[in-house]
Order: structure tokens, then sequence, then C-alpha cells
């Protein structure tokens, strides 16, 4: 049934938030690194059929892989990690699982059966686990089961595992569950009983794990992983620790000094085809950790408080940073703290400004008042998808003297409005996948900014908006001196605009975060971060001594 394809199922118990998603992306990483060719997969148990219509306050950013799809932030993590594009198989939610069961119940494929959650929902989930080994491109899928062991809603997933260890056999399937051991200060004691907890429910449901990794602030010691193995069936060896690391890159070597990855081989029977090399994980990480210099980057956006809202953008700088051995430091601010009397305390000890995307009109005065400081200072400036459409407004109104222009996403009474809702968008009324979604090849122009980052003439973004800028007002912000540098060949749509006498001043219609990776930090982030650099030079040389 599985061909040579070895299935691995993350798990999780005790509480959320312990980081599955970092762990399956370490284990990747380590098995990648000894020849595998290895995919991960999230399933998501809420019903929405894709994060692309939640808030990002619900759920952090919603990442968007190359085939379009809207998908959760950890698939954000594979892709860094790995250096390998995911894609909508990659992450399937309930909704999505159940959706599918209708429709074929609908069709009446079923044949007058009754539908039932065991085996009809869980078939499903089950077809969906199979179809990346399937493929046949991969020697190990691994897929990442959301929420924690015990939630009502993630039941027919645990299920759907238990079932395929059946049908898979043991060593072609493994169960690797994720806990807390957390530290009592007044015992002075790592207690192991949540976990105890958590494997028995696991267990409870039939689900035997092979290897449990425990999330603690303490090391664990021979003694507490004795315990543990103890309770839970297993070898002490097959108990690893994970402990607080001061970045997620770390996680693949500490994964790499728990032998994790050799466990996991040895019961998967698979050879090790060549020695590990993570050479150039640890150049990057020896960078990172030793960085030459440091510049601070303020990050626009109204999302500000929730730090994963912003993931991939973060990310992308520690990427970029760690390529020019400079330490980004990130100050977030709130869009709509931003006024015209305190534009400059707020902005002027910055070495470059980021807009982020977002969407609705709250804290819109505020980023464009961001982005005209940023014009007139010559202060770095890299707007992304709507701190693109921002640039776009404010020079429309500064610089062209069109008072009133806006995106007839916040005023369609506006009387220039210079970015408007894309053609293929009009009659479109439903909100779920319907924006312009994935990716689209672009066009650079010579001599600009981003075919000197890129060095290519062609490019292939991706993208997540409904808006763009409007061709008809094209000559105008072209003779005035905003370049639009970028287009896309087949629908001559705009996706960069620069300005020519500015030291670095970038917008981009699509999200280049989405593709910064850490062997392959993204170009554009790493000319903002140099221009950066640049000018806290400048400012280090103009302070008196
Ligand atoms: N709200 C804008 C649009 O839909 C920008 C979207 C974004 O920043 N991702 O076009």
């Amino acid at each position: 049934m599985s061909g040579s394809c070895k299935y691995i199922f993350v798990t999780g118990g005790v509480a959320s938030s312990l980081g599955k998603g970092i762990i399956s992306a370490s284990l990747a990483k380590l098995l990648q690194a000894r020849g595998f060719s290895v995919t991960i997969q999230k399933f998501d148990p809420y019903i929405n059929i894709d994060p692309g219509t939640l808030n990002p306050y619900e759920h952090g950013e919603c990442f968007v892989t190359d085939d379009g799809a809207e998908t959760d932030l950890d698939l954000g993590h594979y892709e860094r990690f790995l250096n390998v594009p995911t894609s909508q198989a990659n992450n399937v939610t309930t909704g999505r699982v159940y959706q599918s069961v209708i429709d074929k119940e609908r069709r009446g494929d079923f044949l007058g059966k009754t539908v039932q959650v065991i085996p009809h929902i869980t078939d499903e989930i089950k077809r969906r686990v199979l179809l990346l080994g399937q493929t046949g491109r991969y020697d190990v899928v691994i897929t990442e089961i959301g929420g924690t062991v015990g939630d009502i809603e993630s039941l027919p997933f645990i299920e759907t595992v238990r079932q395929l260890r059946w049908d898979l056999g043991s060593t072609n399937s493994l169960v690797i569950h994720l806990t807390l051991v957390p530290y009592i200060a007044a015992a002075g004691e790592l207690k192991t009983k949540p976990t105890q907890n958590s494997v028995k429910t696991l267990l409870s449901y039939g689900v035997q794990p092979d290897v449990v990794v425990c999330r603690s602030e303490y090391d664990l010691g021979k003694s507490i992983k004795e315990k543990v193995a103890l309770f839970c069936n297993i070898q002490p060896d097959q108990v690893i620790q994970s402990l607080d690391a001061s970045s997620i890159y770390e996680v693949p070597l500490m994964m790499k000094k728990e032998k994790l990855d050799e466990v996991v081989l040895r019961r998967l029977e698979l050879n090790q085809p060549q020695e590990i090399d993570l050479q150039r994980w640890e150049t990057f990480l020896k960078r990172l950790q030793n960085p030459t210099g440091s510049i601070r980057i303020g990050i626009v956006g109204k999302y500000v408080e929730l730090k994963d809202a912003y993931k991939s953008i973060a990310e992308a700088f520690v990427h970029a940073g760690a390529e020019l051995e400079c330490k980004v430091n990130i100050s977030w601010i709130h869009s709509e703290s931003i006024h015209e009397e305190n534009v400059d305390d707020k902005l002027h000890s910055l070495n470059g400004v980021l807009i982020a995307p977002g969407f609705g009109n709250r804290g819109i005065e505020g980023k464009i008042i961001a982005v005209k400081y940023a014009r007139e200072n010559n202060l770095p400036y890299f707007g992304i998808c709507l701190g693109m459409q921002c640039a776009v407004i404010e020079y429309a109104r500064n610089v062209l003297g069109l008072k009133d222009a806006h995106s007839s996403e916040f005023s369609n009474s506006a009387a220039h409005k210079v970015i408007d809702l894309m053609e293929e968008q009009q009659e479109i009324e439903e909100k779920g996948g319907t924006m312009r979604l994935g990716a689209y090849t672009c066009h650079l122009e010579e001599d600009s900014k981003a075919i000197k980052a890129y060095c290519r003439k062609e490019i292939s973004e991706r993208h997540r908006h409904r808006y763009e800028f409007n061709n008809n007002y094209l000559s105008q912000f072209n003779a005035a001196g905003m370049k639009t540098t970028g287009k896309n060949p087949e629908k001559g749509l705009v996706e960069i605009v620069e300005i020519e006498e500015h030291p670095w001043f970038v917008g981009v219609q699509f999200h280049p975060e989405y593709k910064s990776t850490v062997l392959n930090p993204h170009p554009l982030f790493v000319g903002f971060v140099k221009a950066a650099m640049q000018r806290a030079k400048t400012l280090k040389e103009k302070q008196p001594a």
C-alpha cells in the first residue's frame, strides 16, 4: 500500500504552541541532510476550508504556496527549513475533508450508504495522507496533526493514524508525540505526569508513540528519560528532550545531538545512504550568531501585537541579516499610532521602514504618513502588497498633486483611484480563495533596484490581493519619477514600483517574504538590509565624535 515511502505522524499533547511545526521541520531537515527526499504535511482540525478567511489575530499569518493555496503558517517553516516548495496537498483542514466527503455524497458516490466519520471521513483523511507518498517524489512524508491529543476536533485524525499504522506496518510508519515536561519551581522538580497522562490518552485511541519528544526548560537527565520511557512503553533513547532555543534554526542541531534522526531511521529500517551534511546550515547559524553590525528596521502594520501575523517577514529578515552578518532588530509599529505630529519621533532612529501587507481601512492614513516620511527623508523603504499600494497613493497625493487619490478598497468615491479592483475581481462576491493567488511571473526593467537585487530579468513571486496599480496613471507616475520597474508579461499588471532618486524605495505587489529560506535569503530583503546598513553607516559618520 505504501510503495517505498515511509510515513511519520507528529502529534502533540499537554499544551498547544509547543512547536510541533519546528520539530517536524527539524526532523525533515536532518533526514534531508542524509540524502532523503522529504515533505511535510499539516492537518488542521478547524472547520474553515483554509485559513485564508481567518483574521490574523486568530491564527497568525496566512502562508501562500506557488499553486495559490492559502495555508497555515507552519508551511512557511517547512519551506524555510527544507528549501523545497509546498502545495495545497501539504495543508488540509477538517473543513476541506468534510467538503470532499459531502461533495461525493451529493454526487451519489456512496451508493446509498450512511455516510459516517468512520470509515468515510477517515478514508478521506487517509487518501490525503497517502497522496503525497504516491507521487513517488518522496522517501518520507511527515504528517503533523494540529491541535492537542484529547481535543474532540482532532479525534478523526488520530483515528486515521491508528488505522494507517495497521495498514502500513510498523517499519513503514512511526508516531512522534510532543509533550511538555514542566518545571515546578516550588518543588525544584521537573514533572512527567502531564506527559504520562497525554500518552495514556493517545493509547486510549489505540496509538502507541514510537518517540516522545519532551519540551522542557531544563535538561531532563537520564532519570527523567527513564521514567518517561517506563510509563510510555518505550526505551529511554526514544525519549528526546527539546530545550528552549534562542533561534528556531538551532533546533535541527539540537535534535541531531539528541539523535532523533537516528532513532527514526532505525525504527523505519531506513538505510543511511550517506553521512549527514549540514555544512551550509551550520554556516548560516554561525553567521546568524556572530553579526559584525546591527540595524533597526520598523515594521508598520495593524496586527503588530501578534508577531505571528507577520511571521514570514520577520524570518526573511533573519535570513537576510545572516547573509550580511548583520543583526536586524525589529521595531513593531502600530499603523494607527502614527500621525503627522509624531512620525519623526517614531521613525527617525530607524535605518529602514517596511510597510506590511493588509486588508481594510484601519491604520491606512498612518501608513501613508510613514511612506511620506521615508520618501522625503531618504529612509530605505520596502512596501509589500498593501505597503506598495500605500506608496502609490502617497506619491499620487503628495507628488502628482492628486489630492483625492486613494484605493477603491478604501474609498469608492475617490476622484483618483490609483489603486483599483482588478478586472477579473469585479464580479466576485465570495471571499474564500478568490483573490489573485499564487505564483506569477514578473519582468524586470533594466537599471532598476529590483534587477540589481535579483540579478535576473524574469522572476516568479507569490501573490495574495484583489487590488492593483491602475494603469491609467502609468505615464504620470513614470514621468514624475516613481518608476514601474516590474510587470506581469501576460496581463501588464504593475508588480514593482521604485523611486529612482531615492537610495532604496521599492514597493512590490507580491509577497517576497514567502520565498525567503535559510539557504536562499530573498534578494529584495538582502537589498533592503544592505541599504539600511548603508544608512546606519552614514548616520554614524555624521555624528559628532
Ligand atoms: N488589501 C489589498 C488588496 O487586496 C492588499 C492585500 C495584501 O496586502 N495582501 O489588494
